[in-house]
């Protein structure tokens, strides 16, 4: 029970008006002896007053101990007593005081309850009635005047009973409706306390760190998860700024969604997004900041790369292999059948010819190869491309299979780059295009080479009407030991693309089989920049 009972405040006030009412209005009476000569027991009221005084001080006494409804009942009841009691003592019917009565059936209503209300009205009505019942007949000693008839008595019986129940039923119909009221707002409270409670839930419950500062950064508040991640002890520690814990976060007022970044001293990786909270006025009053721990993500990553690189060396291994066995075993036929002896000296002339001819080529797929593995150091140096390009096409044009000619529609190009290497990577290109048109016996075709430069990037284009690439070798072509020949390296394209790249460039193409290819060189005028492809 205790303070916090709304039952108990109510009984705590019904107490201090009584004592008020007492000192007050019947004090003032017997003070001013108003009563005296009007009333028949003058003596007594004063005898009333200061029992009043002492239930009072029981009744303070009492508050901490009892239960609030039955005690005030029990006042309330008391106070029905002491009422009539002065009415008894004031001249009954002739007493001033029945309104008293009224006043006590309101405060039972709103004290107490609806019930309590009409449960003091029957009380009053019933001890009223039959009291002025009583002195019309005589039989207590409470006189009256001589012009009081029967039918005065009833009327005003019957008017205080009237009065008491109809103050009892409008003082139930406002208690009522007023603990309805207090009932839902007490349930809207409870309410926002759940959702409240709720929210908090969510927020310490959830698996990334949740962190809010105010408007400089500080920290204002952490969850669980965010304290996992970050190391710090919410209830211990002060006024840090979340510059200090993501060192990554350069400025707090560029607006940035997502960062990435190290944090205690690089052991760990943060992936995080912050945001500005701002009042409905658009002020920024601080930031929320959402964030998670990549460290073992970021780890499987580089694992992964690992794993694949590995996967790779080991394809390029076998297929070195695989290169290099063939001529090996021609070689050791070559050998062997000489070595057995009993062969034409024709026949040795074209052995050993061909044991040259497969060293040749174990050679070049080695020269090629390590081209490709340990490529040359970019070299740059500004080079006047169109003339770079021309000239290598003049060389080639001399070796083009029958049939196929060179259109070169060249603007000028001055590009700071290594021409050593360019220069290769046309020649792959070129010659690719070459064999591509005159591939199946074809009777030859246009190889188209422009150049042009846009937006600080050049792009070199060689447009073929060869053979095309079959699209399920679209992935494949810049494959080291990728071929479709019976000669081929399949390393031509493989080395041009690194080369590019090294220039900060791109190789692409795009093809029609059975119409053409066209291979697309881009490169930065710069030779550095990476390029806008
Ligand atoms: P190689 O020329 O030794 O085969 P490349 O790396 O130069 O090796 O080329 C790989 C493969 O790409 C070729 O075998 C061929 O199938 C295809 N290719 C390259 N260029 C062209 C082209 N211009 N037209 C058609 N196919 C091409
Ligand atoms: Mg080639």
């Amino acid at each position: 029970m205790g303070k916090t009972d709304p039952h108990m405040s109510k009984i705590k006030a019904l107490i201090a008006f009584r004592a008020f009412f007492v000192t007050v209005l019947l004090g003032s009476f017997a003070f001013f002896s108003i009563g005296n000569g009007a009333f028949p027991y003058p003596k007594a009221v004063f005898n009333l007053i200061e029992v009043l005084y002492g239930l009072t001080i029981i009744y303070a006494l009492l508050l901490q101990r009892a239960k609030p409804k039955p005690f005030a009942y029990v006042q309330v009841v008391l106070d029905v007593f002491a009422a009539l009691a002065l009415i008894y003592f004031t001249g009954g019917i002739e007493s001033w005081f029945s309104f008293l009565l009224i006043l006590i059936v309101i405060a039972s209503g709103t004290v107490i309850d609806k019930r309590a209300a009409f449960v003091t009205a029957s009380l009053s009505s019933i001890l009223y009635g039959a009291m002025l019942d009583l002195q019309y007949w005589r039989m207590i000693p409470v006189p009256y005047g001589l012009v009081l008839y029967e039918k005065d008595f009833l009327y005003n019986i019957f008017s205080n009973i009237v009065a008491l129940y109809v103050c009892a039923y409008l003082t139930g119909q406002l208690s009522s409706s007023l603990e309805r009221t207090s009932l839902t707002l007490e349930k809207r409270l409870t309410d926002f306390r759940k959702l409240s409670v709720f929210n908090k839930e969510v927020a310490e419950n959830m698996p990334s760190g949740l962190m809010t500062t105010d408007a400089e950064g500080r920290i204002l508040s952490l969850n669980r998860a965010g304290e996992a991640i970050t190391g710090l002890d919410r209830a211990v520690e002060e006024d840090i700024r979340i510059q200090s814990i993501f060192p990554f976060i350069k400025d707090l007022n560029k607006p940035f969604e997502r960062a990435e970044g190290e944090m205690s001293g690089g052991k760990k990786t943060i992936g995080l997004t912050i945001s500005a909270m701002k009042t409905a006025q658009g002020e920024p009053t601080g930031y929320i900041c959402i964030f998670s721990d990549l460290t073992e993500i970021k780890k499987m990553q580089q694992e992964m790369q690992l794993r694949q690189k590995w996967a790779a060396i080991g394809e390029l291994s076998a297929n070195i292999a695989h290169e290099i066995r063939n001529p090996l075993a021609s070689l050791r036929g070559a050998v062997e059948m000489l070595h057995r002896g009993g062969t034409s000296s024709e026949q040795q002339e074209s052995l050993m010819l061909m044991v040259l001819s497969e060293a040749d080529r174990l050679n070049r797929i080695i020269t090629d190869f390590l081209m490709y593995s340990r490529p040359a150091k970019n070299e740059p140096e500004p080079v006047e491309l169109d003339v770079l390009l021309k000239s290598t096409l003049e060389i080639l044009g001399k070796s083009a299979p029958a049939g196929v000619v060179i259109r070169p529609d060249i603007e000028t190009l001055r590009v700071t780059a290594d021409p050593g290497r360019l220069q290769q990577v046309f020649y792959n290109l070129v010659l690719n295009a070459f064999e591509a048109m005159s591939a199946n016996g074809s009777a030859g075709g246009v190889l188209t080479v422009s150049g042009k430069k846009e937006n600080g990037v050049v792009r070199i284009k060689f447009a073929d009407t060869g053979q095309g690439i079959d699209p399920k070798d679209t992935e494949k072509v810049f494959f080291p030991f990728f071929t479709t020949k019976d000669a081929g390296t399949g390393l031509g394209l493989s080395i041009a693309l690194r080369i590019m790249e090294d220039h900060g460039g791109n190789i692409r193409f795009r093809s029609e089989p059975g119409r053409g290819t066209e291979f697309t060189v881009t490169l930065p005028v710069s030779g550095k920049a990476p390029a806008n492809v």
